[in-house]
Formats: C-alpha cells, structure tokens, sequence
C-alpha cells in the first residue's frame, strides 16, 4: 500500500489524521569527547529541522568542550584542537539551540545517547524522542544490523561525511523519512498490534506507531480487522515431511565415477568456470570415499586452496543418494556453514543434476540448529497476548511478526538481534521447558523433520557435542559424520562437556521469576482474572508471595556466597600473580578456608532447594487448575517449567564444584563481573574418553578435516587430544606457491616479549610496515592489554599519515572492524582471538601480517596448566604443539587464493634463538624468508609488495 502523494512531495491524508511525515521533527546528533554523559562533553552539535521531505532549517556548531580533545576521537571526527579552541562553550550556543528544538520530536539514532548529554545541560528535557535504530530494528527484521552505517547502505542512501554532527543529522533524517514511508506500506492491522505492543511497554516510539496506525486506517481502512499473523498460512508453509529410510544393503561409493566427476571436462569444470583439476582435492574425495564405503574414521589435513569442502561433500552426496543413507556434516562457524548451505552444496548439486544417473535423483539438505535459535510460536502467542511487556520484548515481537509472514524456518539467524534484543530472545525461544511437541506450528519440530528426511545435514559443532553430553535426542541418528574445521573438536567438547556458574546466569533466574513481567508477576496476574474460587485464589497468591520472598531471600544469600568465595580466591592467589582466575585442587579444597564456602553453600543452598520447592509447588497449583480458566495457563506453566529446569541444574553444578568433585573434571574460579564475586566453572580433564565412547565408537566413519590438524609432520598430538586411536590418514599440502607468495620476516632486532623494550619496538614495527604497505596490514596479538598498548602508541603517526587504525574492542565489534578494514585500503587492523582464524581476506584486501608473537596458552589458564599436568614434558608435548596450530592458523590468514601475495612477519626472536622455534618455521609452507633488521625491511617490503 503507497500512500498517494502531493506536489511537495507530502503524502496525502484525510483532514482529520495527521501522517508523521507531516509532522514537524528535528534530527540531531552531536559529536563528543567520549561516551560518558556525565564526565564527557559535547564538541559539536549537527540539527536538521524537516517535514516531509522538505527542510525547514539546520543548525550546525563546533563547541569548545574546555579540555584536550582525545587522539582516538580526533581520528574519528577529524575535528582538531585547534577547531574547537576557536568555538564557543556550550553555554553560548544553548539558548539558540533549545529555542531551535522548540518542543518538536526529536530524531536520532540510537537517541538517548545524545539525549543523555542535552539533559544533562538542562536542554530538550520533554521533547518526544524517535529512535532510527528502534524503528529499523522493530520494522526491517532482515536487516543485519542497525548501526546508521548499515542503514544507510541498506537503504540504498548515501553519507558523505561519517561522525561529523550535521552530516550525521541529516543522513538520520533521510534513515527516519524512509522507515516512515516504509512502516505506511505495511498492513494497517500488523501496524494496529505493533503501536499495541508499544502502548503496553510504555515505549517512547508508542506515539510514533500511533500516528502512523492511524494514517494508515485512515488511508486504507480494512473491510474486517484480520489477525495480525495468519497462523493457517504458517501452517501451510511448513508442510511435514517423510523421515528418510535407508536401504538395507548399502551401495558403496562408485570411485572411478567420482574420479570422472573432477576431470578437466566433467560436470564440475562445466558448472564452475575457471576450474581447474586439482590433485589434492581429487585425492582427498577419493580418500573419504574409501573411509565412507570402508565404515573406517579418518583425519585429513587439506592446505589452503585444496577445496577441501568439495572433495569431502561429493563423495557425501553419492553415498547419501545412492543409499537413502544420513551424512551429518559438522562446522565450527556460521561462516562455514552458510557457504555450505547457500552455496558450495546447491552448486554441486547442479553440477550433479547434468549427469544421467543423477538426472532424476532428489538430493535432500537441511540444516539444524540447537533449540535456542528457533522461534517457539507458543511462547510468542503467549507474549502478544501479555500485559506485561518490555521494550525488548515489544520490539522483537514487531520485528518477528513482520519476519513469520515469510520465513520457513525460524530460525534466529535470519534476523538481526543484538544487545539488549538478545537478553530478551530466550523469551522467545524454543529452548528449556517442559515442551510436547504438539500438532501445533513449531519450527523448531519442522527444522527436526526436515533434518530426519535430509541425505546431508549440515550441523554446528555445539550441537554436535552437546547433544552428546545430553545423551542424544537433538540430531536424528547418524551412522556416518563429516568433522570440518576439525581443529575447533576438543575446544568445543571442552565447552560442552562442562559447566559455568556465572552472574548473568543465576540473575536471569532471580529475574524470570520475580522481576516485573517475571513468571511471579505473570502468575499473580493470570490468578486475579481466573475463574479460581476465592480461598483457592488466596492460596494460590500466598503461595506466589512466599515464593517471590524465599527467590529474594535466596539471591541474598547466594550473593553471601559468592563474596566468600571471592576472599577465598583472593586468599589463594598467589601475591605475585595478578591472573584473576585460580584453579580449584583438592589441595585448595583442604585448607581451612574451604570449609566457610561449604557454610556459605549450605546455606544458600537451602534457600535455593525452598524457591525451588516453592516452584515446584507453583507449577503443580498451574498445572492443576486446567478446569477452571485461568488466562495464559499455558504461557505460565511453560515459564515455570523451563525456570524450574534452569534452577535444578544450577543446583547440581553448584554442589559438584563445592561438595563432590570429580576427579576426571577441572575447576576454577575467576573474579566476577560484580567487584568483590567470583564465579565458578567446570571443564573436563581430558574430552577424549568422552568423544571416543560417544562418538567414534558409535558411529561407522568420522571423517575429521580441516587446514591444521598436524604438528610436527604427524596427527600424534590431535588424535591423542580427541581421543582418535584407530582411522586412516591424509595430508595433503596447499596447490599454492608460497615462495613465490609469501615474504616471510624474522627480524632479529626485536627484544625477546618478555625484555624491556619489546612494546616499544613492536609498535614501532607496526608503524614501519603499515607505512611501507600504505595500510592492508593485519597485527594480530596474543594479548589485549599487548593490543591496547600498540594502538595507543601508533594511532598518532597512523593517522597523520592518513592511515585508519581499527582495533578490536576499540572501535567497533570484530564484524564490523572486518567490513571497515575490508571498504577502506588505507587500514590496519589490530586483533586477538578472533582473528587468528576464520578471516577470509582475498583479492589483496591484506597486504602484510603481522603475528606479535607465538601463541602460547598463558600458564597461568587453569585448563592448560591442569591438563598440562598429565605430560612427561608438558612444554614440548603439549604447549608447543597447541602454539603451533595456532601459529599456523594466523599464517594462514595472509594467502587465501591463488592471486594473493604479501609479507608475513613475526616480532617474536624466539623463532630464531629458542630451539623450538625451528618447529613453528617448518610447520608452514616453504616461504621466501629474510632476517633483515626492521629498519630494512621496510624497503624490502616495498620492493616485495610492487613485484608483479
Ligand atoms: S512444540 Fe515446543 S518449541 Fe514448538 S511451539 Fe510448542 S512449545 Fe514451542
């Protein structure tokens, strides 16, 4: 529905409705010295006053905010100190800017920040307030994300001069116009129940929703007001399907025909154009295939560029149709798995589709997630009907109504959720609970029967593994499994197989039962307006009240028990050592001190078993009043099962890690997120037993994969690590020539990491070589205290030179810095964890790499030093060969195809003076290599870079 427009471009209305386009607004956005309103001060202040398309007026000043401007936000803005010397205080400029606001809304993105500083300074105390990033997020649910960079791009608009105040404004006013215009086109009675959302959870934008729901009715009213989300046409969309079966006798694989499949005139090299037959990948397919149709395991290393996810998916595939027969295949990432799903398998299966014994064959793919990242439609029925909302909880209804009038899977990934939408997702989601799976629409039992009629279905690794510490259910029965990104199998077991006893956790349980909207609340709620007689109904409201009491009393006592835990911790750390995490022994568990936090336990513990108790009573009381009314019985019941659930296991975790500890299991304590708490985890000692038992001994072939698995020439120290005795093995080397690709730097004149100087010498580095490489430089850090300093000492001569610096949590989120890095070819990236692997910078968006030093596990992480404890010589069986993994995987970062060309080079001596370190060397491909000091290398980096 487009609403006709005028002349001046407004859109036309009956007289009696005014449209929020005709409504007077003013976009404002101000520039700061830093993020905290209270102890930052504005620097300048952009307004753009506008209806409709048409601007009335601007107002633009610098203001001088009586302090050093910061270096970090001078590289931002571009503004200087000199700039703002010359501009008048805020006090100046206030009057014309609150006589500029009038009492007109005001727009912006992401608002009461800005807000937040104007209050402070007494200005625009009462104006309405219309957030971009509320609206986009509420009314565009495909898009990815809500920063004002991805809306403009998203909504195809254009920004000249980013973190500049006026540009910002009046590129926030075009975002707001075209939300406006976009919410106008969406039916009047979905728009009806998002401005009833708004009203419930007193929402600023509930105004705004307001308008345009009247302006809508009133431009197009509906014969008959129809429910917001046609739960028949859902239905419809999510048909059932039939669960595979598979043939009694299997079909082995046909070799010589998935060797013609790779020839240089097959059907691979007619669907992808440019191929090439490649040995390596050839010989890998062929190699799975064997381990497939011998019911044998096996490990392959496949180098960068095999195109190793082909050679593993076709031998898959003939398998899988041939024989009616399940692959699971695994990944680590999301970035793996959407490739697989959208595109690697989809071609080959065109590819396939012009082959006769194929020409009529139905390959089946899905994929399946864990339970949390479906869309429960009964917990969202049991929200839209609720009096109770939060903003959150508002917003993400508008976002997944408007989602769920065409989405076929619900699954979360679809949408963009983050921040404080996230905290609100579990409300959503179909995780935890007492759930029956009914005849009803549920996506999560729709992802299940597409998994269980799929010949190949693409799982995540914490599915895989979690399932198998639960002991099955989540993934239909599989006899033959694909591990890609095999390399992630024991951190991520390490994960599933333990358990974190943390704030946020045991919070999220105090408030699901008894914050406002909390189950508590709900239940009280639904209580006053059953049909329950009188006495019953005053039973049940003391049963609520007491407990709501015993949850308070119990968070009181649970907090007692984290603060003796924390002087516990403080007590056995080490004076020397600052780590904030200390492992928990049975040595620790014999000192003194030990018995106050089994007191502690006890007693929080049997304030928890009462609100347990309390709850379980609850849920019984629910559950039993099903005869006589009472409204959102359902959504209650299912609140209280899954918060039961959450409190049961809570209480099992806490009492292993303080009373009965296993002696197979590690554990330790870090420093809370609240000063003076500390927080409790659990991992096993070894994740081998358990895949062994529940993995590999169950399942017929367990392919594992990935570009690193081998150190040292062998798969000794991965196959011990996972617990992999009995499989076949491959290595097979990278197509591409890493001489002629890859400068390999060592300079000798960089101090040992742990000498005075080191720092000093490795930001100098960082200076040089981004210099020489005019930025397209990567440095990636073992540390972030390591990275924070660098960035502080570079960011000066980076940006005089016109050189952006990006570092991780400093500027933006790692998805974000990696899309700025990749749009802009005068940057330099500082990283840890996160981007020693996974980053696929292709086509010379990385020109040099630059590893700060080795990858040692820090000793003092409790999970290395205790399984460290299980090596003869724990240095050279197990720290060295965990560091050169991960040495290989950041080296792997610079050459991702064959055009890629660059200089790697690595600001740790110990290469070259430790014996070891010959180790790391040898563990790449064969580079090109040069010791020069830094002071030639920048030369020679030049020289390399301009080389054909
Ligand atoms: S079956 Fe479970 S997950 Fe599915 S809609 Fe029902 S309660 Fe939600």
């Amino acid at each position: 529905m487009t609403l006709p427009r005028r002349k001046d471009n407004l859109v036309t209305q009956s007289p009696q409705v005014q449209s929020p386009i005709h409504e007077i607004c003013v976009a404002v956005d101000l520039e700061t010295t830093g993020l905290d309103s209270e102890r930052d001060e504005i620097i300048e202040i952009g307004a753009v006053k506008f209806q409709g398309d048409e601007v009335l007026d601007t107002f633009q000043t610098l203001v001088n905010p009586g302090r050093p401007l910061p270096p970090f936000i001078r590289a931002l803005t571009g503004i200087t100190q000199k700039d703002l010397d010359g501009a008048p205080y805020f006090s100046s400029v206030a009057p014309d800017l609150m006589a500029f606001l009038g009492s007109h809304p005001i727009v912006g993105q992401n608002i009461s920040f800005d807000l937040a500083f104007l209050r402070q300074k007494l200005v625009a105390q009462s104006n309405p307030a219309y957030d971009t990033r509320d609206l986009a997020s509420a009314l565009m649910p495909y898009f990815p994300e809500y920063s004002l960079g991805r809306l403009v791009e998203e909504l195809g608009l254009g920004h000249a001069r980013p973190h500049r105040a006026w540009d910002d404004a009046d590129v926030t006013r075009q975002v707001y116009l075209a939300l406006v215009e976009h919410a106008l086109e969406v039916p009047a009675h979905q728009i009806s129940e998002i401005a009833r959302w708004a009203m419930r959870s007193r929402w600023s934008m509930a105004q705004l929703f307001k308008r345009i729901e009247n302006a809508a009715l009133s431009a197009s009213p509906p014969a008959k007001m129809d429910q917001a989300l046609d739960l028949e046409a859902l239905r419809k969309r999510l048909p059932r399907s039939r669960p595979l079966s598979a043939n009694v006798d299997l079909v082995p694989i046909d070799i010589s025909l998935l060797e013609r499949l790779f020839a240089p005139d097959g059907p691979l090299s007619r669907r992808f154009p440019g191929y090439e037959a490649r040995q390596e990948q050839q010989r890998m397919a062929v190699e799975v295939a064997k381990a497939i149709n011998g019911a044998e395991h096996l490990v392959v290393e496949a180098g960068t560029g095999v195109g190793k996810s082909v050679a593993y998916l076709l031998p898959a595939m003939l398998f899988a149709v041939a024989n009616n027969k399940r692959v699971v295949v695994s990944t680590a990432t999301i970035n793996l798995q959407d490739q697989l799903i959208r595109k690697d398998i989809p071609a080959l299966i065109e590819a396939l589709s012009t082959e006769p014994e194929f020409s009529n064959a139905e390959i089946k793919v899905a994929q399946l997630k864990g339970r949390a990242n479906y869309l429960c439609l009964r917990r969202w029925l049991n929200l839209r009907d609720s009096e109770t909302l939060s903003q959150e909880e508002a917003r993400l209804l508008s976002k997944t109504m408007l989602w769920m009038q065409d989405t076929t899977t619900g699954d979360r990934a679809e949408i963009g959720t983050a921040g404080r939408e996230l905290q609100a997702w579990p409300h959503f989601s179909a995780d935890g609970g007492d759930c029956v799976a009914p005849e009803g629409v549920c996506f999560f039992r729709h992802a299940k029967d597409e998994a269980e009629s799929a010949h190949i279905l693409v799982v995540n690794h914490s599915l895989l593994l979690t399932d198998l510490a639960r002991g099955g259910g989540a993934i239909p029965p599989y006899d033959y499994l694909i591990i890609d990104e095999a390399h992630h199998l024991e951190e991520e077991a390490t994960k599933r197989f333990g358990f974190d006893i943390i704030h946020r956790e045991t919070e999220s349980l105090v408030d699901g039962l008894v914050s406002a909207g909390g189950m508590v609340e709900k239940t009280r709620f639904a209580v006053r307006l059953s049909s329950l007689a009188d006495h019953r109904r005053r039973d049940f409201e003391e049963l609520l009240t007491r407990l709501a009491e015993d949850t308070l009393h119990w968070r009181q006592m649970w907090h007692q028990f984290r603060k003796v835990i924390y002087s516990v911790m403080l007590q056995y750390r080490d004076a020397s050592d600052d780590s904030s995490q200390i492992q928990v022994t049975s040595s620790t568990r014999a000192q003194p001190a030990w018995a106050d936090v089994e007191i502690a336990w006890e007693n929080a513990d049997l304030s928890l078993k009462e609100a347990l108790d309390g709850l379980t009573e609850a849920l019984e009381a629910i559950e039993d009043s099903s005869d006589i009314q009472i409204p959102n019985q359902d959504a209650v019941a299912l609140e209280a099962s899954a918060l039961l659930q959450q409190g049961t296991d809570l209480r099992d975790h806490t009492l292993e890690f303080v009373i009965h500890p296993r002696k197979e299991m590690i554990y330790w304590l870090t420093a809370g997120v609240i000063e003076g708490t500390a927080e409790m985890h659990a991992a096993p000692l070894s994740v081998a037993p358990a895949l062994q038992d529940g993995l590999f001994a169950q399942t017929k072939s367990v392919v594992m994969t990935s570009a690193t698995l081998s150190a040292d020439g062998t798969f000794d120290y991965f196959r011990r690590r996972v617990g992999i005795e009995l499989s076949s093995e491959l290595l097979v080397g990278s197509p591409f020539n890493y001489k002629k690709a890859v400068l390999l730097a060592t300079p000798p004149d960089i101090p040992e990491p742990t000498t005075g100087g080191y720092q000093s010498a490795v930001a100098d580095a960082v200076i040089e070589l981004a210099l020489a490489a005019e930025g397209r430089t990567m440095v990636l850090f073992t540390s972030y205290n390591a990275l924070r300093a660098t960035h502080a000492a570079v960011l000066g001569p980076l940006s005089a030179a016109g050189i952006r610096l990006l570092g991780q949590g400093i500027e933006a989120p790692p998805r974000q810095l990696l899309r700025s890095f990749q749009d802009d070819p005068k940057a330099v990236l500082l990283g840890t964890n996160t981007f020693w692997e996974g980053v696929d910078l292709r086509g010379g968006q990385l020109k040099v790499l630059i590893l700060a030093r080795l990858p040692f596990n820090p000793p003092s992480d409790p999970v290395f030093a205790a399984r460290s404890e299980l090596f003869e010589d724990p240095f050279k069986e197990f720290a060295v060969p965990q560091a050169i993994l991960r040495f290989r995987q950041g080296f792997g970062r610079l050459i991702r195809s064959q055009e890629d060309r660059g200089v790697v080079v690595v600001l740790d001596r110990r290469l070259s003076s430790r014996a070891y370190g010959k180790t790391f060397i040898e563990a790449i491909p064969p580079c090109t290599t040069t010791d020069a000091p830094i002071t030639a290398l920048r030369g020679q980096v030049h020289e390399w870079l301009q080389r054909p």
